[in-house]
């Protein structure tokens, strides 16, 4: 059941029939996993919040830095120094109180990251390097959980899902197994703030499609952004039967 204050909080996706009371009720039972407070976990953590997905679990093991605050609007000028968790949880506390957070304050390791995607209906991979990357989609092909999956650098930003659960999703290591020479995370490359908002979005946008249930998810494509020209493009991705992580074991 929905309280009169939740039918007055949510009224505006309410309204939409893709929503309705139902769709609102299953965001309201749904738990979603965001790995990374920074640039894309902050619009992924503050829209989810906002639109009363019931449990949010957020991991991140980082502090908030001032370099940090030109793109991780979850954070602000008294972060500087906390936990980002401590600081996400003060923010979105404050945005909707009617949520619950679970905070993991230290980094997953394989053992921790499955329990924790195992508690979860969805993960949100915000991370900013391959390493984690690669780590959250193992876990998320074991656990057969949907992984939304989001980056950002400099002027270019990519997104797709992946979702275990359907026979003809590719998972991530499928489309990027073969490792990126241009290892580099936003810290050392740079970034513009409202590309990584777009993507985390995005993220957030594609987070409610699938707990509410509705419209096409963006599985089996990848979409390019050129945040110079302001061009979207996408791309057909299949899956690798081959993989070594989503692959049959025979091959
Ligand atoms: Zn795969």
């Amino acid at each position: 059941m929905l309280t009169d204050q939740e039918l007055l909080r949510y009224s505006r996706q309410i309204l939409l029939q893709y929503v309705d009371i139902d769709g609102q009720l299953r965001l309201k039972n749904a738990r979603a996993l965001i790995v990374g407070l920074g640039g894309l976990g902050a619009p992924v953590a503050l829209y989810l919040a906002a639109a009363g997905v019931g449990e949010l679990h957020l991991a991140d093991f980082d502090t908030v830095d001032l370099t940090n605050l030109q793109r991780q609007i979850i954070h602000d000028t008294d972060s500087v120094g906390q936990t980002k968790v401590d600081s996400a949880v003060r923010r979105l506390t404050a945005i909707n109180p009617d949520i619950s957070l679970i905070p993991h304050r230290r980094a997953l390791d394989a053992d921790s990251l499955a329990a924790a995607v195992a508690a979860v209906d969805v993960v949100l991979d915000c991370s900013d390097n391959f390493a984690t990357r690669e780590a959250v989609n193992a876990a998320c092909v074991a656990g057969a959980k949907p992984l939304i999956s989001g980056a950002a650098i400099r002027l270019e930003g990519q997104l797709s899902v992946f979702d275990p659960r359907r026979a003809d999703s590719p998972c991530y290591h499928c489309l990027y197994g073969h490792g990126s020479d241009t290892e580099l995370t936003c810290s050392e490359a740079g970034v513009v703030g409202p590309l990584v908002g777009l993507v985390g979005s995005l993220q957030a946008l594609e987070a409610l499609k699938l707990l509410a249930g509705f419209g096409e998810p963006l599985v089996g494509r990848l979409l390019l952004i050129d945040a110079l020209t302001t061009r979207f493009r996408e791309l057909r991705v299949k899956r690798d039967p081959g993989c070594s992580v989503c692959g049959t074991p025979h091959g």
